[in-house]
């Protein structure tokens, strides 16, 4: 650990996850394996504040990620935004967990194409107070795009100490392999009914199998 603070940092993971993917899990291991972070909370939006309304319901998307995380020590799921009724600002969760974990480093996980936009994010200047940002590599995003050069230019760090001496305002690059892979492409699979061995590389078999059994995203 490169800090001797009483509180060990913890990671959040905010998505859709509609459903969620192996990416999302390789994102949230490599983030638990090189960040030195005690957990990664994985937290599924109800109704994401910055994109179309999921094909599925909050409970549905939730449970999806529970069944990818059941063998993995160390992923978590966060239900934090699952009640609500309105969109959910990332900002607002950030202030609730803040609530309950006053100190110690609090890293907010995200791909790069969604650093790229992050100044449009509901008070994004609110979340840097309240959290770092750690940003995985994603296929098609580069740091040269949107947001990135400016972010980084007044926020970016290379150092994990900096994660965990501050408690927020820090934006780390990770240097995870990058997966070409989207929920998008996924549920377009399932819409087509193609067969479960292409499926069964992209998500893990235990979440395909609750999507064939809950009938979510097939229109049947
Ligand atoms: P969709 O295709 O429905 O837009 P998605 O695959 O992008 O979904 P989300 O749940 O919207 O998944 O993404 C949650 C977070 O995970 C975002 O910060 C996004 O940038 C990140 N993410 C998703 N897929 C990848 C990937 N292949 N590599 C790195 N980060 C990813």
């Amino acid at each position: 650990m490169p800090t001797s603070r009483p509180d060990r940092a913890f990671a959040v993971f905010g998505g859709t996850f509609d459903p969620i993917h192996n990416a999302h899990l390789a994102c949230a291991q490599y983030v638990l394996s090189h960040c030195a972070v005690r957990e990664v909370q994985l937290m599924p939006c109800h109704l994401p504040a910055h994109r179309a309304s999921p094909g599925v319901s909050a409970e549905h998307r939730a449970a999806m990620v529970q069944i990818a995380i059941q063998d993995m020590p160390g992923l978590q799921l966060q239900p934090l935004e699952l009640n609500k009724h309105s969109p959910s600002y990332t900002v607002d969760s950030l202030r609730l967990l803040r609530e309950q974990y006053p100190r110690g480093g609090l890293l907010f996980v995200m791909g790069m194409d969604s650093l790229a936009y992050f100044k449009q994010w509901h008070q994004w200047q609110s979340i840097l107070q309240l959290a770092h940002l750690v940003v995985c590599q994603r296929p098609g995003s580069s740091a040269t795009q949107g947001d990135c050069p400016a972010l980084l230019e007044q926020f970016g760090t290379n150092s994990l100490q900096d994660l965990h001496l501050l408690d927020a305002g820090k934006i780390m690059l990770l240097d995870n392999p990058p997966q070409e892979l989207s929920a998008t492409r996924i549920r377009t699979l399932l819409e087509k009914n193609q067969p479960d061995n292409e499926l069964n590389q992209l998500l893990p078999a235990e979440v395909l199998q609750y999507i064939k059994t809950q009938r979510l995203y097939s229109g049947i």
